[in-house]
């Protein structure tokens, strides 16, 4: 590559702070832009998260999401070292409560180790007790390389990393418009117009419609599924000492709601996955007449609710009601009661899904000469982001 080639990256999330963050430690006199339309980078997805650093247990071996994980959580790990940023590797436990969900226990056991994870066993229900006294397992799969970080300050860091090393990072730049002329690409943002050779696609949310303004067909389409989360009240919080997670549904790429001790002190329970009628909807009441047009008018969406009704309404079940939600928490810590529960964050994740009603559960890129477009990038992409930025790199011509 011509290592002077100019870059837009669009998007100041983790994936495209890490991927300006790989290019200029790979090409140091690369001219590199990130343009994102916030005021401040990390403000969606990357920081609207459990701050969880997964390993690649769940991931279908061999998969983009597995391979990037696996490497990804160690990249990131010698990032936070390095740059003394707050985490900590304190193990997760996936409990098994019900006998139906042991084949499937066993199923992610084989899966992680076919994936490389280290340190991982499958335990029984009184090494779950002494792990996790207050959880109700029949079995766990104990994973110690797990844990947890403060993705706030990954982003800051990265940014200023990318600017250290002579990139630009132009916040409140949202991207209207692409040309490609004459070899070059122009964005033409809220502030001003810029122009590269090459264009990364790294917008989450808004992935498909910046693909869409540089060209591509919105082959798969992001609907969002917001994910709300519960506090535990400081009464509470010893019944969770450090990461309690459900065997999840295969079907789906959501994890199911779980218990999340964070860096910065306190637990969380969630999130759930409700479907939200604006992509940025962090509340249930936020509508976005475009965004729930967009959704509406894709055939995808009808066919996803045909298949999965009962998913559908149950998220939506819990998302309308705190009884419900800690139902679902029940089945992992029984002790846990409405009351201890207070009103936590949400996010909302950018999932990519296709005409024909299914979910991607791989990471997606579509790489072409003079772009890349990241248009499927959800959890563990927190995790992998610098592995995705590696990967990202090097795909370039
Ligand atoms: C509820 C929830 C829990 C999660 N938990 C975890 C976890 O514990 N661990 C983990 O590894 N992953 C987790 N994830 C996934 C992870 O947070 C995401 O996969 C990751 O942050 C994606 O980063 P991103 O850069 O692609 O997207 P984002 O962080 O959303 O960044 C995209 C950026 O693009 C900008 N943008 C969009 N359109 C434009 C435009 N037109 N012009 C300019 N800028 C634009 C946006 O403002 C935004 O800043 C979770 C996600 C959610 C929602």
């Amino acid at each position: 590559m011509n290592t002077q080639k100019s870059f837009l990256i669009i998007g100041g999330g983790l994936v495209g702070l890490a991927t300006a963050y790989r290019l200029l430690e790979r090409f140091p006199l690369a001219k590199v832009a990130l343009l994102e339309k916030e005021s401040s980078v990390g403000m969606h997805q990357s920081t609207h998260n459990s701050g969880v650093l997964h390993a690649g247990l769940y991931y279908a071996p061999g998969s983009a999401k597995a391979k990037l994980a696996v490497t990804g959580i160690k990249q990131m790990i010698s990032f936070c070292r390095t740059e003394n940023i707050d985490h900590e590797i304190c193990g997760k436990l996936v409990v098994a409560v019900t006998s139906e969900e042991l084949p499937r226990l066993d199923e992610l056991l084989r899966r992680g180790i076919a994936n490389g994870l280290e340190g991982l066993r499958k335990i029984d229900r009184d090494e779950v007790k002494k792990i996790e006294p207050n959880v109700a397992a029949l079995a766990a799969v104990h994973v110690p390389e797990e844990g947890i970080v403060d993705y706030r300050q990954v982003c800051d860091r990265m940014a200023a990393i990318i600017q250290d090393r002579g990139g630009e990072i132009v916040t409140n730049a949202k991207v209207l418009r692409l040309d490609h002329k004459a070899n070059t690409w122009i964005a033409t943002t809220t502030q001003t117009e810029f122009a590269a050779d090459f264009l990364i696609n790294c917008a989450g949310l808004y992935c498909d419609r910046v693909a869409e303004l540089a060209g591509e067909k919105r082959d798969v389409r992001i609907v969002p599924f917001r994910g709300e989360y519960y506090l535990l009240k400081p009464s509470a919080q010893d019944l969770v000492k450090n990461l309690v997670y459900p065997v999840p549904n295969p079907e789906f790429p959501f994890l199911g709601v779980h218990f999340t001790r964070m860096i910065q002190g306190g637990v969380e329970a969630g999130p759930n996955a409700v479907l939200a009628f604006a992509r940025e909807g962090y509340h249930l009441t936020k509508i976005d007449i475009r965004d729930m047009l967009d959704a509406l008018l894709f055939p995808g969406l009808w066919r996803f609710l045909r298949k999965y009704p009962a998913m559908a309404l149950s998220e939506l079940a819990q998302s309308l009601s705190k009884d419900n939600f800690c139902q679902a928490l029940q089945r992992l810590i029984p002790d846990i009661r409405p009351d201890d529960l207070e009103p936590g964050h949400a996010g909302v994740r950018a999932q990519a899904m296709t005409a024909s009603g299914d979910l991607v559960n791989d990471f997606h890129l579509v790489i072409r000469d003079n772009a890349i477009h990241v248009l499927n990038a959800p959890s563990p992409a927190a995790t992998a982001s610098l592995a995705i930025g590696e990967y990202i790199v090097n795909c370039l011509p």
